[in-house]
């Protein structure tokens, strides 16, 4: 019995969510913005409905990780801090080492640390949060949870690129993918939802969120993702440009007389996709609304869907077959305009939903039509969960 925290430390924010354990029921979440920035805003939600809000100055994260525990305290969330059983973190990069989620020691950390390099500017925040929570509560079990290694199972054939063999050998330049512990708690609830084992199953889940991703998971592991080395491959995303050629790159730098290949990654990483296309919002709420007016809208919203089908196709060509669509996060979750131009294109492949089961967001269902042959289901993601149901499986 105790509280076990999941932590998301981004380069300006930390989030967090607190569950009752082993009950899983979640007692308080919250949000720090704008750390380091000036006029943070600090938002806390726990009880009934109760919420703490204010506007302060947080100057690092340690700043944010001491007033979070200050309010646990002081909002009566928790009467000790000996009720903290333990902390999850969740971390971007795992590289080929971590196939598993890992209790921090001194070893692991400096593990981690070394692994920035493939996360430049999520890595640090995240190993400041654990830093910071082993300096300020000294007894209590951190465990990091990595975004990449439910895609350690890869097979190497769709996890090289087809570079020079020594780029993999010296660099470990490879496709380490991305949203591994939400494919996790996914492919996990589908065979559930299922009733069959995941061992079984042939999967394509859609992680569609301002970050966005698909994987293929057959015999109950990754097969393939549409990340690759970082979470800016893939599909269409809010701000990212997923899949381009890069002579295209080159061509566009020498162009814009753009010098400098990191102000060019910035620029594929924040000022593409969705908004880089519509010049409208990288909000997919905001760029379907904005559809009837703005031709650049509809072709943003035109290309996400177009991406998705692509993946889908090529998924199940390489796994040879499907057992079930599934849709997740932000989008995935809440758009059932979204989910209806997707599958629309996959009558094909008998995949098809009812329009009226589709009428619902955010709720576990199965979405397939009657005469489906593959099914379509809506499982909401829970990251947060999936972290602490780690803090326990490794803390015993
Ligand atoms: P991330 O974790 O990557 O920040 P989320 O999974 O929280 O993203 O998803 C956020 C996105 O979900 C928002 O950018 C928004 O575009 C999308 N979203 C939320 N609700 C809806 C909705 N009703 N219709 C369409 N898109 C939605």
């Amino acid at each position: 019995m105790g509280k076990s925290l999941a932590v998301n430390a981004g380069s300006s924010t930390l989030k967090f969510k607190m569950f009752d354990m082993p009950s899983e029921k979640e007692i308080a979440s919250g949000a720090f913005d704008r750390i380091g920035l000036g006029d943070s805003n600090i938002e806390i939600k726990y009880g009934d409905g109760q919420k703490f809000e204010e506007t302060t100055d947080l100057k690092s994260h340690e700043d944010a990780i001491q007033i979070l525990l200050d309010q646990l305290t002081g909002l009566n969330i928790i009467k000790d801090f000996k009720e903290i059983t333990g902390i999850g973190h969740r971390v971007v990069a795992g590289g080929e080492f971590f196939t598993d989620s890992a209790v921090i020691t001194d070893d692991t950390l400096a593990q981690i640390e070394s692994l920035t390099e493939f996360a430049p500017l999520h890595q640090p925040a995240a190993v400041l949060g654990i830093k910071t929570f082993r300096k300020l509560l000294p007894d209590v079990i951190n465990v990091a949870v990595f975004d990449t290694s439910f895609h350690t199972t890869l097979p190497e054939v769709n996890y090289m690129y087809s570079l020079p063999y020594e780029y993999y050998e010296k660099h470990k330049a490879r496709k380490y993918g991305a949203h591994g512990t939400s494919y996790r708690y996914v492919s996990q609830r589908t065979a559930d939802f299922l009733g069959k084992p995941l061992k079984d199953l042939k999967l394509i889940i859609l992680h569609l969120g301002a970050g966005a991703s698909i994987d293929a998971v057959k015999d109950g592991k990754s097969f393939d993702t549409s990340m690759g080395f970082s979470p800016l491959a893939g599909i269409t995303m809010a701000t990212r440009s997923g899949d381009v050629d890069v002579s295209l790159v080159q061509y566009i730098m020498d162009k814009e007389g753009i010098s400098d290949i990191d102000d060019m990654v910035d620029i594929l990483n924040h000022k593409s996709g969705l908004i880089g296309i519509s010049g409208v919002s990288a909000d997919m709420r905001e760029v379907e609304a904005a559809q009837k007016d703005h031709p650049r809208a509809k072709l943003a919203r035109k290309m996400f869907i177009n991406r998705i089908v692509r993946y889908i196709g090529s998924y199940i060509a390489e796994m040879g077959g499907l057992d079930a669509l599934v849709f997740t996060a932000g989008i995935g979750e809440n758009s059932i305009t979204v989910r209806k131009e997707v599958t629309d294109e996959l009558g094909y492949f008998g995949i098809k939903i009812d329009q009226e089961k589709n009428d619902v967001r955010g709720v576990e269902r199965d979405l397939s039509a009657d005469d489906a042959t593959i099914k379509t289901l809506l499982i909401p993601t829970d990251e947060e969960l999936m972290i602490v149901r780690d803090i326990e499986r490794l803390r015993k």
